[in-house]
């Protein structure tokens, strides 16, 4: 199916790794000319070659804290015209919320709500002006299905759903979507990196830990972030015009309702 995204211009944050990383792939794969973000300037730019070598859209990097306004001005310095945004930043720590303090919660709204709405900010009457745009933000499964000892992560991110679920039946009218993406269990370095720490806190090794929640999972794997990044494709796509201000969960089935 042709998306119909050639020669559009996208920013992807969070984007050297991971679940941003498959969106920036599944994005040039369709033609489109990318911006890619993250803050380690050594994988970025491996990243950024990875995705050049890969076409046709053309790859450009830049190496920014989208959690911070100096960040965020690095990227809109290079282009302000984005036709598609999305968002992404690592996810807070889990945790008792009895040990978060201000400071805790205010890192956590920073980078899982207010920069997604910074970045909104900078983007959305832009492309109303333009007539078209898509926004896709990388959030969580957590939001829709509340894990105890990761409130800082759901309640970070619900702000940003509620605040994007207005947002979007102002901006549908006049071409521009905003969705959001609810990863479930995605192999990806952060999820080895929830692994280990869980191996730690259990005294138990790491396959053990791996292997027992992928038996309780009903599809026996977990996502591949290619799944994500194609799903945002088409999120992004031309014939996605009507899909706006949803909560689209990608977790194989572990959400046992029925909506
Ligand atoms: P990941 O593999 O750790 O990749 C995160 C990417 O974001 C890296 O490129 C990282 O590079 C970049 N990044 C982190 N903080 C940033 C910042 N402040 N500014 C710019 N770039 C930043 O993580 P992932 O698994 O792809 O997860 C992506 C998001 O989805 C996270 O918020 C995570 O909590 C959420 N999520 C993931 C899963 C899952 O199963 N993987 C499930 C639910 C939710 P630098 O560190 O160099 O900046």
């Amino acid at each position: 199916m042709d998306l119909g995204l050639q020669g559009k211009k996208a920013l992807v944050c969070g984007a050297s790794a991971g679940l941003g990383y498959a969106c920036a792939q599944a994005l040039v794969q369709e033609g489109v000319h990318v911006v890619i973000v993250a803050r380690t300037e050594g994988p970025l730019k491996d990243a950024a070659d990875r995705l050049r070598a890969i076409g046709p859209g053309r790859v450009d990097s830049v190496a920014a804290d989208v959690t911070t306004d100096t960040g965020r001005a690095r990227i809109f310095a290079l282009h302000s015209d984005f036709d598609i945004v999305v968002t992404n930043a690592g996810g807070p720590p889990p945790g008792d919320f009895r040990q978060w303090g201000r400071e805790t919660w205010h890192q956590a709204i920073d980078a899982n709500m207010l920069a997604p709405i910074e970045l909104i900010k900078a983007t959305v009457d832009g492309m109303m002006a333009r007539g078209w745009g898509r926004i896709v933000n990388i959030t969580s499964s957590a939001v829709k299905a509340p894990v105890d000892g990761l409130g800082l992560s759901t309640g970070a991110r619900s702000g940003l759903t509620g605040f994007v679920s207005g947002l979007a039946r102002s901006t549908v009218a006049r071409g521009v979507t905003i969705n959001n993406l609810l990863p479930g269990t995605f192999d990806t370095a952060r999820l080895a990196g929830n692994f280990n720490a869980q191996a730690q806190r259990e005294g138990k090794s790491v396959e053990q830990v791996r292997e027992a929640r992928l038996a309780k999972h009903p599809a026996h794997r977990f996502g591949h972030p290619d799944e994500l990044g194609r799903t945002c494709a088409f999120l992004c796509s031309t014939h996605a015009g009507y899909i706006n201000g949803q909560n689209v969960l990608l977790d194989g089935g572990s959400f046992a309702g029925v909506f």
